[in-house]
């Protein structure tokens, strides 16, 4: 058996994975022909099935690194696509439709790319080989090919066919070997012709005694020689079904003989002449097979220097810490998990009832606004010459029903709005933000799509909870909508903090006023446009329309702002009012409140407020802290597990630091594994076993 290609090929494959490392290439045999010269013949033939892409447009537009493996166990034959995640694919037809589809993922304008599909195929009936498909030359560009294309191809051929690589000539016997770009391009870089094997096509296409003397071509000599062969696909028989693939190389080797033997002297024993695919394949087993033990103390050498060097760099980057993409991943949990709980302890009733309070502050705010505020309310009150001095408080009568139903409309108006929903919402959003806050914090914050994943654990339990719980609060505030059944210290308390929320109120207007002087530059230019407005509003100045380019010498955008302006200041007017209205003795007591709409309402959201959070706290937020961290490890490992089972390391690499410490670990990790492997085979060839192999 061969051991040493076999086992050369397994680090060969394993050192592709360790990256540029250009200190370490090990041999492998490049096929290069030109277009229709037989090469995916010869190969097919070689593998015993039908599996490269065809087609009279087909041009091959990517390397393919193609592992033969002998495998006595294997049943049946099959291919795997490592990059692909693609295992033990035994249809072959699937596999040339595979190499077909990767094969024009390249676009037409890049002409071909050096990125190889790597196959590997399985066989008892295959030797251990490590083969490279290349683009066949061209000898013409085509109509619809780019000019390059030539150019490109050639290039190409030219990087795979340098040493130590054994270069697999192909040339057809009906055509002139001094025009085989193949073997021009073989002696370019094997001008002594060592590492090159000659593989003449069609023999059965030029009489016996010229492809003899092709096969022992003197003006082209090459120390492993040329082989004829003959590997046109048998005619084929039996209708529609597709040939047996495992009698491939038998019928062309029966074709083969049937033909060679017939010429006895041209290509008998005596003649010199090596024939047949069976041969050929022999060759390059036995051609490979010398070219990697000739390079085994080198390639030694230069695992160890590499390893070497990955030990240090390993020892000075990382001070020899471990990483793993599983070690990264439960530390980053770890953490994010422990900023969780920092959280959970700091958020809780008290913040809820605070942010629900808020919101309701400004949907009385709203209330106010709609019911009071808009209209015409000279008549709820006198502003007052000091804030301290008895309010003059209506002189509308207090026992006006009129006034009781604005105050009751504005009060169901809040206790029938949704809170329900609208405390179900405030309290999702404000655990959504600070989730999402602390996942900006964490790690994952360099991991986009599994931040994405935290998040929306985070959103599905929450959304798990929104309607149960908004449903319970309502049902819980089903009382205060009939009567919210104020109390003397509720009302004191409403009292205290709506002169806080009118403040704020009052501030925001003032603002908005401000930086509506500053649109327009300066508080004069502002004070004359409100003026001009509030002469057009009593009526001492007729604007007809909202003329569209405006009218008493302002334009239409400057009206519009002093328009806005001179509502803020009555806005503001009527809170200042408001706020010493509220501050006033008449206001200290529930009786009035008819009066004092604004701390009633307040009162009346509190409680609002306070009975809500009951249920949010129990629903809502003790569900989430304990649902959360549960949902998100789930969320997780299907995310990790995604991708063809890829996730995980993906994962990790997205950051970039972590993926250079990884890269060094694996990298350290495989050169180990090699060197050990590698240090097998030199055991192996010292009890002698390689000579006796080799003979
Ligand atoms: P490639 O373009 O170099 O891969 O060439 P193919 O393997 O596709 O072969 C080109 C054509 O030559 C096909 O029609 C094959 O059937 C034919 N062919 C290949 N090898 C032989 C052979 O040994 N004898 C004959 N007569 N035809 C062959």
């Amino acid at each position: 058996m061969m051991y040493i290609t076999k086992r050369m090929i397994e680090i060969r494959n394993l050192l592709s994975r360790v990256g540029q490392s250009s200190s370490v290439t090990l041999p492998s045999i490049v096929v290069i022909g030109s277009q229709s010269s037989g090469k995916s013949s010869v190969l097919e033939a070689i593998v015993g099935h039908e599996f490269l892409p065809k087609g009279s447009n087909m041009i091959t537009r990517r390397p393919i690194e193609l592992t033969l493996v002998n495998d006595p166990q294997a049943k049946v034959d099959y291919g795997e696509f490592p990059d692909l995640g693609l295992a033990r694919v035994t249809d072959f037809s699937l596999i040339q439709k595979t190499l077909t589809e990767l094969n024009q993922s390249v676009p037409e304008s890049q002409c071909v790319s050096d990125d190889p599909i790597r196959l590997t195929i399985h066989s008892p009936r295959v030797p251990d080989l490590s083969l490279i498909d290349l683009p066949g030359y061209i000898q013409v560009a085509g109509e619809n090919q780019p000019r390059e294309l030539k150019r490109k191809i050639s290039e190409l051929c030219d990087k795979y066919i340098r040493g130590p690589n054994i270069i697999l000539a192909i040339s057809a016997a009906d055509t002139d070997l001094a025009n085989s770009t193949a073997l021009q391009a073989s002696r370019r870089v094997d001008p002594r012709g060592e590492r090159t094997i000659g593989v003449i096509t069609k023999m059965d296409l030029v009489d016996p005694e010229k492809g003899a003397a092709i096969l022992g071509d003197k003006q082209y000599p090459l120390r492993l020689g040329y082989v004829g062969v003959i590997s046109k696909m048998p005619v084929q028989t039996g209708g529609l079904f597709r040939r047996e693939s495992s009698n491939l190389l038998a019928s062309i080797n029966k074709n083969e003989k049937a033909f060679f033997n017939s010429h006895p002297e041209e290509f008998g024993p005596n003649s010199g002449a090596a024939t047949g695919t069976i041969t050929l394949r022999k060759k390059l087993m036995h051609v490979l097979e010398q070219q990697m033990s000739s390079k085994l103390t080198e390639t030694t050498d230069a695992i160890t220097r590499e390893l070497e060097e990955t030990t240090y760099q390993f020892k000075v980057q990382y001070n020899e810490q471990p990483m793993s993409a599983e070690s990264y991943l439960a530390a980053s949990l770890d953490d994010f998990k422990h900023q969780f709980h920092n959280f959970a302890n700091t958020f809780g009733r008290q913040q809820l009832l605070e942010l629900l309070k808020d919101s309701l502050d400004q949907k009385v705010l709203d209330q106010l606004a709609a019911r009071y505020w808009n209209k015409p309310i000279e008549d709820l009150f006198i502003a007052p010459a000091e804030p301290d001095s008895l309010v003059d408080l209506p002189k509308a009568d207090p026992k006006s029903p009129y006034w009781h139903r604005q105050l009751d409309t504005a009060c169901s108006g809040l206790t029938r709005l949704g809170v329900g929903r609208l405390a179900a919402t405030v309290a999702s959003n404000a655990i959504q933000a600070n989730i999402d806050k602390l996942l900006d914090k964490s790690s994952f914050a360099k991991h986009p799509s599994a931040r994405q994943v935290i998040s929306e654990a985070a959103a599905l339990v929450l959304a798990d909870r929104a309607y149960a719980t908004s449903d319970g609060i309502e049902i819980s505030l089903k009382p205060y909508k009939f009567d919210p059944d104020i109390q003397p210290n509720e009302w004191e308390k409403g009292r205290e903090h709506v002169v806080g929320v009118l403040q704020g109120e009052l501030e925001q207007c003032q603002n908005a006023l401000k930086s509506l002087e500053s649109s327009v530059g300066g508080r004069k230019k502002l004070r004359e446009v409100m003026g001009f407005v509030d002469k057009a509003r009593k009526g001492e100045i007729i604007i007809e329309g909202d003329h569209p380019s405006g009218a008493g010498g302002f334009s239409a955008a400057l009206l519009a702002r002093g328009r806005e302006a001179v509502f803020l200041r009555d806005r503001a007017d009527i809170i200042n009012m408001r706020i010493v209205a509220s501050k006033s003795r008449k206001c200290k007591s529930l009786e009035n409140k008819y009066y004092c709409p604004e701390i009633f309402l307040d009162a009346v959201a509190t409680k609002l407020a306070q009975t809500a959070v009951l249920f949010l706290n129990v629903e809502m937020l003790n569900d989430f802290y304990h649902r959360f961290p549960r949902e998100v490890e789930t969320k997780l490992n299907e995310y990790m597990n995604s991708h063809g089972g890829n996730g995980l390391e993906k994962f990790a690499r997205e950051d970039p630091k972590i993926r250079r410490h990884l890269d060094l670990v694996q990298r350290k990790e495989l050169l180990e594994l090699v060197l050990m492997k590698i240090q097998d085979l030199h055991r192996f060839d010292a009890a002698g076993n390689v000579k006796a192999d080799r003979d």
